[in-house]
């Protein structure tokens, strides 16, 4: 582990302070840090502990939705009364992920920056451009199962690993940010980036900026929903393919609006407005899905190991817009601890 310097913040503004001018990371739940420090995937000068913040709440917004504080748990987040009975998509989405106990010390605003799980970013005698920018990307030409379908480039195919983002997508949340300048509100679909010719930046934060809270809309698809992850095992694994889907119904049983989101697929939770549009207006059949499905995925390109994620995304994506539409969501209740 790298030699670094440690700070505990009181308050968002301090955290902001010790922030300016170092190489540093916040620790939260340190259950992604800690780790990349022992393997020296992250060699940060300062570490500022954030975990003493007041940024746990959970609290109702003025338009009718909800606020969720940056260092409130996934686990307090996933069993909320209110995140349960309003956005039960988001509950199923975190509590797809990870473990009990992983999620007791996760919080929302690791969750969020929790950085690619590529093998060769966590092998420091890889190249790997998004730990050593221009270093080149062992990943392609290599081992490819768990690496991105859609939006890569030549210098990163790597994909974000968090299964809570995904129904954020799909829940269109907004991320609240306090910086050296402020304040701002940063749209969920903005947030994460592409890789482009800088992969080594994972989202939009600029130096120093701290996530508060995440910000979520009145409309929750509280009836018509699921979140769909499919994996190498049935617990304790990240997604191959995850399909995050809302649905409004009106009383014909037509689709009013659709939210459908991908994870494990690229560099960033994948919506297209395009294939959303599709949804609009229309009685729900295996049809129509099949063609959500190809509009979502157009574009798709496999590096040989992940070829087969293609024909398991549309078929994930169906499934999906099938359980959201009969109102049957993929089951998370075997992850309840008595
Ligand atoms: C074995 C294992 C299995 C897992 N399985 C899954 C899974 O299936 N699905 C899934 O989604 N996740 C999974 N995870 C990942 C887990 O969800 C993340 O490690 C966790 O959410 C990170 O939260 P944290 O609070 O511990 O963040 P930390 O480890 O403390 O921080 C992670 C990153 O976020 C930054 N950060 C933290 N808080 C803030 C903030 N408020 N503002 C700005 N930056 C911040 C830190 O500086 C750091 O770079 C798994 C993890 C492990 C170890
Ligand atoms: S896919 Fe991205 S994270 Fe993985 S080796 Fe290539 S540059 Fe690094």
């Amino acid at each position: 582990m790298n030699r670094f310097e440690y700070a505990r913040a009181a308050d968002a503004g301090e955290a902001v302070r010790l922030a300016s001018g170092s190489a540093m990371r916040f620790l939260a739940g340190g259950t992604n840090l800690v780790d990349l420090l022992k393997e020296n995937v992250e060699r940060p000068t300062k570490v500022i502990d954030i975990r003493r913040l007041p940024l746990a709440g959970i609290t109702a917004t003025d338009d009718g939705g909800l606020r969720l504080g940056a260092l409130a748990t996934n686990a307090d987040t996933a069993w909320h009364p209110e995140v349960e009975a309003r956005y039960p998509l988001l509950s199923s989405a975190i509590l797809a992920g990870a473990s009990p106990q992983l999620r007791n010390a996760a919080t929302n605003g690791g969750n969020l920056n929790q950085r690619t799980r590529c093998y060769y970013f966590y092998d420091t005698a890889a190249a790997c451009n998004k730990r050593e920018p221009g270093s080149g990307c062992s990943a392609i030409g290599g081992v490819t199962r768990i690496h991105a379908i859609l939006g890569s480039s030549e210098a990163c195919i790597a994909t974000h690993p968090s299964d809570m983002c995904v129904a954020l997508a799909a829940l269109e949340a907004t991320v609240r940010v306090q910086g050296p300048s402020g304040e701002r509100s940063i749209a969920f679909a903005d947030y994460h980036r592409l890789p482009g010719d800088d992969p080594s930046r994972d989202n939009q934060l600029a130096d120093g900026e701290l996530v508060t809270a995440i910000d979520l809309p009145a409309e929750g698809y509280a009836t018509h929903y699921t979140y769909l992850k499919l994996r190498d095992r049935l617990s304790y694994a990240f997604a191959l393919v995850s399909v995050a889907v809302g649905l409004r119904l009106d009383e014909a049983g037509r689709i009013v609006t659709g939210r459908v989101a991908l994870g494990g697929v690229a560099h960033k939770p994948w919506r297209e407005p395009r294939a959303e549009a599709l949804l609009e207006g229309q009685a729900p059949s295996q049809a129509l899905f099949l063609q959500v499905a190809d509009s979502l995925l157009l574009g798709a390109v496999g590096r040989g190991g992940n070829d087969f994620k293609i024909e398991l995304a549309r078929k994930a994506i169906v499934r999906a817009l099938r359980q959201a539409a009969a109102g049957t969501p993929q089951s998370q209740t075997d992850k309840r601890v008595a």
